[in-house]
C-alpha cells in the first residue's frame, strides 16, 4: 500500500548546516544523495514531512558506534556557542523555505500541515534538540518561537541549565542521573503555555517524570524505542510507555540500529523484524492512537533494507505483511502525529 508518511525526527538541517556551502540549500532541494534526506529522496519514500531538528553540536560529538557501548555523558556546550550553530540552522530552513518555490512549506498549525499535505508541499515543524541557545531565565524562546519553533527537547544526551540528558550506554536503564532542574520545569511550564511541544526523548528517567508531573499537555518521545526489547539508556521502560499512552502522547519509533537490536550494536544489517516487533510492543502499551515513525534520519546509522528516506515504502511494507491492516498504517504513518500535535498547540 502507498500512504503518506509524516515523521517525528530528523538531522538534516545539522548534515547541510556542518557543509558550511552556500550551495546547501540547493544540495537539498535539487538532492546530493548524501545521507537519508533531501527533497527528491523524501518526495520518492512518499514523505510529507516531519520534525526537522536544529541541533548545536560540540566539536567532538559524532553518531554512537559500535567503538564503545558504554561513553560517558557528553560535555557541556556553552550558550554562546550554541546560539550561532542554532541561529545558523534556523536561518538555513528559512532559506530552504523561502527559495523552494512552495515545495516546502514551515508549519506552525495542523491546519498547516493537512493543506500542505493535500497539494504535495512538505510540512516542516521547526524542532530544537536541546535548549542550549535558551538562558535559565527562558530568554531566548520567544525570539525561537517567532521564528516558527513549535517543539523543543530541553535536553539531548548532555547536561544543561535545564535537566541532564541520557547517555549512549548499553546496556542501562535510562535511569542515570539528577532530573530537572527549577530552570527545566519552567521550561516545561513555559512550552505548555505557549504550544510548543515538549520532545522527552533525550531526558533521562527522573527527568521525563519529573516532565510528566508538571506538563499539561500529551507526553511525547519522537524518537525512542522499548527498553524491554533494547536495553539502551536511550530507550523507554514500559511505565514509561504506559504514562505516554495514559496521557493521550504518542512515541515515534526510532530506526537507530542501536536502539533497536537486543544486543545494541550499530550494524545496518538488521530486519525489518526487529522494527515490527518494538511498533507491536509499543502499540499494546501506548495504543494505536499513540504510536508512530521517528526515523532519525541523517542522525544515526539506520537498517539496511531502508538505506535513506526513500526507502521508507519498504518499512511500511513490513507493517503490512505483519497484518498491521491499511487503517492502523495510516495511523502510524501520519494521522497520530497530526492528532498530538492537534491536542498539544490546539490549532
Ligand atoms: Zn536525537
Amino acid at each position: 500500500m502507498s500512504v503518506p508518511v509524516f515523521d517525528g525526527h530528523n538531522d538534516v538541517l545539522l548534515r547541510l548546516w556542518q557543509k558550511k556551502s552556500a550551495s546547501a540549500v540547493r544540495d537539498f532541494l535539487d538532492g546530493d544523495g548524501i545521507g537519508h534526506i533531501d527533497l527528491p529522496r523524501l518526495k520518492a519514500g512518499g514523505m510529507a514531512g516531519g520534525f526537522f531538528a536544529v541541533f548545536a553540536p560540540d566539536d567532538h560529538i559524532g553518531a554512537p558506534d559500535d567503538s564503545d557501548l558504554n561513553p560517558p555523558l557528553a560535555g557541556s556546550l556553552s550558550r554562546s556557542k550554541a546560539q550561532v550553530s542554532t541561529c545558523g540552522m534556523v536561518e538555513l530552513l528559512h532559506d530552504i523555505v523561502r527559495e523552494s518555490a512552495g515545495a516546502v512549506s514551515l508549519c506552525t498549525s495542523v491546519a498547516d500541515i493537512t493543506s500542505a499535505m493535500a497539494t504535495g508541499r512538505l510540512a516542516v515543524i521547526l524542532h530544537v534538540e536541546g535548549a542550549e541557545a535558551i538562558a535559565g531565565d527562558l530568554d531566548g524562546l520567544q525570539a525561537l518561537y517567532d521564528k516558527g519553533l513549535r517543539s523543543l527537547g530541553p535536553v539531548w544526551s548532555r547536561p544543561n541549565v535545564f535537566g541532564h540528558g541520557v547517555p549512549f550506554r548499553f546496556p542501562s536503564p535510562p535511569d542515570t542521573g539528577p532530573g530537572l532542574t527549577e530552570p527545566g520545569k519552567a521550561l516545561v511550564a513555559g512550552c505548555n503555555s505557549m504550544g510548543i511541544l515538549v520532545d522527552l526523548s533525550h531526558l533521562n528517567e527522573k527527568g521525563f517524570w519529573d516532565a510528566a508531573k508538571i506538563s499539561q499537555a500529551p507526553l511525547v518521545a519522537t524518537h525512542s524505542n522499548v527498553h524491554a526489547i533494547c536495553p539502551s539508556s536511550r530507550n523507554l521502560t514500559d511505565d514509561q510507555l504506559l504514562a505516554i499512552g495514559e496521557s493521550g502522547g504518542m512515541v515515534g519509533l526510532n530506526y537507530a540500529t542501536g536502539f533497536l537490536r537486543d544486543d545494541g550494536r550499530w550494524t545496518t544489517e538488521t530486519s525489518s523484524d526487529v522494527l515490527i516487533t518494538h511498533l507491536e510492543h509499543m502499540l499494546r502499551l501506548v495504543g494505536e492512537d499513540g504510536v508512530g515513525l521517528g526515523s532519525d534520519f541523517d542522525g544515526a546509522r539506520i537498517p539496511g533494507f531502508i538505506g535513506d528516506s526513500a526507502g521508507v515504502p519498504k518499512l511500511v511494507a513490513a507493517m503490512d505483511k505483519a497484518g498491521f491492516g491499511s487503517g492502523l498504517i495510516e495511523k502510524i504513518a501520519w494521522k497520530n502525529w497530526l492528532r498530538v500535535l492537534q491536542r498539544t498547540w490546539g490549532v
